[in-house]
Order: structure tokens, then C-alpha cells, then sequence
């Protein structure tokens, strides 16, 4: 842990030296999906960003309780207080139990993360298992005078709290400017100020996500579940508190103000805050129709998409970018993006054939070091991924007996390409699916010959053997006049 890791933290709007609170330990949030529909790009960029942080982290050898959240009830439409709620919307449509939902995205987002290997977190708690302890943050509200009741619902009081603390902290909103630029909305007579936002909502007769409570059957605020759960999971205060930077106003700034209120401290000492995906310039939105799921990038399955893209392509594009930067999405970019890392695999198996040299052209100890140089500064993965081509050139021009290595420095560059490409950038060799079914085309034909022979030769059970052993392993067999054809189900 001698390495020196800096992070830009939103909170302070500066580059800041990484000290854990309570080192080796170190707690980090991150607000996790909304799961009422299939994940797709906009969701890889924070998943991929707060791994690289939790597998860098883990590499300087800090023991990470990583808490990632499944928002399953309380999240409404145009992330408003108004709206209906996006889960129990979605189950009303498909006329299924609002934990259907819930249970068939979550495990939809899962095989997506597992596809880009994203490492699970360390807790996954979901906002409906922990209405007790969110019922009780707002009562410590309601308590210390910073929320209201109206009608059933409660609202926290940000007028109030901005008198005493400063609501815009991290944001940098003004609590002044909100007033006069906050349309009127649809039921907003319920609230003292149109910026004020629900602690807890009454549920309307039709809404069938409900639990009791001294105020109405309602259901908690959006912003409240990730209050309860990082305090719960993490402590009153805790490391690292990460997310889009579509979050951070309202919804990050609420859980500063909820969590100042109730446990008399700012939840997270670094506030960490990935920059969006732009799809060939334009925004993400379901209405624009550039909505592109991950499986659909996966199969190719889109108008958009000029081919499949593999996880491991798509994983590679958004490390190619620094977090912190915005991203646009095209087929050249992730074509672009392919070919690199392809490159960058080929030159790690190429490795193995380099022959050694009584000395060696390239520093290798500098070059590990401008490695972690890179990820030290706020986990430059770009710049570290120029380096790594770099290493990639070395080990080609070594190869064809342009530059030399010694047996040290080759071990050393193994060490180092496993160790950056595979552990910290969480990238995975992948095989080429193509290849696969050459191997399995080749295999199939054998068996076909064998067969064709046997039959020659009268051999009715032997060929009858091999046929059924072939459509037992899932294929279907055609004897026709051309000859025998075969597809695989
Ligand atoms: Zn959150």
C-alpha cells in the first residue's frame, strides 16, 4: 500500500490522496440498477467503473466491503416524488407480482454483469428489505424537525436543513436558484416548497407495493433507501460513495442531507461520479429508440449495430475512456476498440514464444511503475492502456528480434500483462466462438465418415450407433440423395 492513490472527489471538486478511515478497511456504495427492465449500456459504464475501483483497490491490498444496491421499490417515474413507481408500473403492464419484476431484471442484470465480468459485490441489499430501518431514518427526521407530514406522506424539509447546513453541497446547486426554476407539478400542494422530496408516500389505492406505517400504507422515497442501507452496511460514515453522474442531483445530494440529519456526518469521505454514454452524439433514451441493451450488443441484435460486439469489446471501449469523461458510443469506436484488444491478447500469448537475451533494451521497472503511476492518478485506465500497448509493441519487436529481453524482464512483463490487463482492468481472454464450431464441424464430419464406412460395409449397427450417439449430443441428421446433412439445435 505504499502506493500513493489519488481520486477526484466530487465533494471537494479536487484530486485528493486516498486515506481510508479505518485502513486496511475500506467501505464502498455504489447505487446499484432500478430493476424494472433489461440492462443496457448506460448500466455497464458504473458497474465497469466502481469494479475497476473495487479490483485496484483489493489489488493495493485494502480489504473492500463493496455494497452495491438493487433498487426494487420507491423509484418513480421522472425520478420525481409524482408517477407512478417504475416496478409496479411494469407489473401492472405484464400483469405479474411486482417481486417477478424484480427477481426476473435482477437476474437479468446478473448475467449481463457476469458477462463483463464485473466481480459481485460484497452485499447486494435490496430498498424492499430494509422498509424497518428506512421507516426509522424517517422518524429520526421527522424528530430532529427536518421533515413534515402531509397527507399521509412525509417530505424532508430543505429549506429547514439549508438554513443549517448547505443543501447544494456537493452539487453546487443553490437552494434559491431551485425555487424560482422548479415547475409546478401535479400534486406538489402536498409540499412545503417544490424542492422539498418524499421521505415516505402514501400509496394510492391502486399501488400494490405497500407496507404499514405510522404516517399511511405507503412505500419509502427514493433517496432514503440508499441512506438506510450504506449507514446500515457501512457505518454512519464510510469511504467511498460512487454512482452516475445522473445521480448526483437529487438523489445524491438528499442522501447527504438525509444522513447529516440522522447520523451528524456527511455519509462518504470521497464522492467518486462516472460520466454518461452518448450514443453517436445524442443522449440515452428509451424515446430516442438508441435504448441499446447489453444482450443486444452481445448478438449483434440492433438497428444500430453493424455487428456482435463481445463483452470483453465492450468492457475494453469503456476503459478506454477515463470515467470521468464522457463517452460516445459507434461501431467505429467499438470496432476500433476490438482490433486493440485483440492486439493486446495476441501479444500476451506471444509471451511464451520470446527467447531470452543476455540484456535488455527496455526498462521494465519503469515501465511497471508509469503503469501504476497511471491508475494512481484517479484510475487513469486510458493512459494505463496506452502504456500496456506499449508493452504489447515491446513484446512483438522482441519477438522478431528487434529489441531484447532478459529471462527476468520477460517474466516480469508476464507479470505485469497478466496483472494490468487481467486482475485490475478485469478483462478476460475470450474464445473465439468461430473457432469453437470449426473444431465441433471438423469432429462431426469424422464421425459422419466413420458412419459413411460402416454402412459400406453393411455395418447397420455400428451406423445406426453412431447416428444415434450424434442426435443424443443435440444434432439433427438428414440422410438425403446428396448426402448426409446435419445441423446443430
Ligand atoms: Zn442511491
Amino acid at each position: 500500500m505504499e502506493n500513493k492513490l489519488f481520486v477526484y472527489n466530487t465533494l471537494s471538486r479536487q484530486k485528493e490522496l486516498f486515506v481510508p478511515i479505518n485502513a486496511p478497511h475500506v467501505g464502498m456504495y455504489v447505487c446499484g440498477p432500478t430493476v424494472y427492465g433489461d440492462a443496457h449500456l448506460g448500466h455497464a459504464r458504473p458497474a465497469i467503473t466502481f469494479d475497476l475501483v473495487f479490483r485496484y483497490l483489493r489489488h493495493l491490498g485494502y480489504k473492500v466491503r463493496y455494497v452495491r444496491n438493487i433498487t426494487d421499490v420507491g423509484h418513480l417515474e421522472n425520478d420525481a416524488d409524482e408517477g407512478e413507481d417504475k416496478i409496479a408500473k411494469k407489473a401492472r403492464l405484464e400483469q405479474l407480482e411486482p417481486m417477478e419484476v424484480v427477481q426476473y431484471f435482477t437476474d437479468r442484470y446478473h448475467s449481463a454483469m457476469d458477462k463483463l465480468n464485473v466481480l459481485k459485490p460484497s452485499i447486494e441489499p435490496r430498498a424492499s428489505g430494509h422498509i424497518i430501518e428506512q421507516i426509522a431514518m424517517v422518524k429520526n427526521i421527522l424528530n430532529a424537525g427536518m421533515g413534515y407530514e402531509s397527507k399521509g406522506s412525509v417530505y424532508f424539509d430543505v429549506e429547514k436543513y439549508n438554513q443549517a447546513h448547505n443543501y447544494g453541497i456537493l452539487s453546487g446547486r443553490k437552494v434559491e436558484d431551485l425555487l424560482s426554476n422548479t415547475r409546478e407539478l401535479e400534486g406538489q400542494d402536498e409540499k412545503r416548497n417544490s424542492f422539498d422530496f418524499a421521505l415516505w408516500k402514501k400509496a394510492q389505492p391502486e399501488h400494490i407495493m405497500r407496507w404499514p406505517s405510522d404516517w399511511s400504507d405507503g412505500f419509502p422515497g427514493w433517496h432514503l433507501e440508499c441512506s438506510a442501507m450504506s449507514t446500515k452496511y457501512l457505518g454512519d460514515q464510510f469511504d467511498i460513495h460512487g454512482g452516475g453522474m445522473d445521480l448526483l442531483f437529487p438523489h445524491h445530494e438528499s442522501e447527504i442531507a438525509q444522513s447529516t440529519v440522522v447520523n451528524h456526518k456527511t455519509p462518504a469521505k470521497y464522492w467518486l461520479h462516472n460520466n454518461m454514454i452518448t450514443i453517436n452524439g445524442t443522449k440515452m433514451g428509451k424515446s430516442l429508440g438508441n435504448f441499446i441493451q447489453l444482450d443486444e450488443f452481445f448478438a449483434g441484435d440492433h438497428p444500430a449495430l453493424e455487428k456482435a460486439y463481445s463483452p470483453m469489446t465492450v468492457r475494453f471501449f469503456i476503459l478506454q475512456a477515463h470515467y470521468r469523461s464522457p463517452l460516445d458510443f459507434s461501431n467505429e469506436a467499438l470496432q476500433a476498440s476490438e482490433k486493440g484488444f485483440q492486439r493486446l491478447l495476441k501479444s500476451i500469448t506471444t509471451i511464451e514464444r520470446l527467447v531470452p537475451s543476455p540484456a535488455s533494451t527496455t526498462d521494465m521497472e519503469a515501465l511497471q511503475s508509469k503503469c501504476y503511476e497511471a491508475m494512481n492518478d484517479d484510475l487513469n485506465s486510458p493512459i494505463l492502456i496506452a502504456h500496456l500497448f506499449d508493452a504489447a509493441r515491446i513484446i512483438n519487436s522482441t519477438f522478431d528480434k528487434k529489441e531484447t529481453l532478459t529471462a527476468g524482464d520477460i517474466s516480469l512483463m508476464r507479470t505485469l500483462m497478466h496483472t494490468f490487463v487481467f486482475d485490475i482492468l478485469g478483462l478476460l481472454p475470450e474464445n473465439d466462438p468461430q473457432a469453437g464450431n470449426q473444431v465441433i464441424s471438423k469432429l462431426v464430419n469424422i464421425i459422419l465418415d466413420l458412419r459413411r464406412e460402416a454402412r459400406t460395409n453393411k455395418d447397420w449397427a455400428t451406423s445406426d450407433r453412431l447416428r444415434d450417439a450424434l442426435v443424443q449430443a443435440g444434432l439433427t441428421i438428414k440422410d438425403t440423395k446428396e448426402g448426409v446433412s446435419w445441423e446443430l439445435e
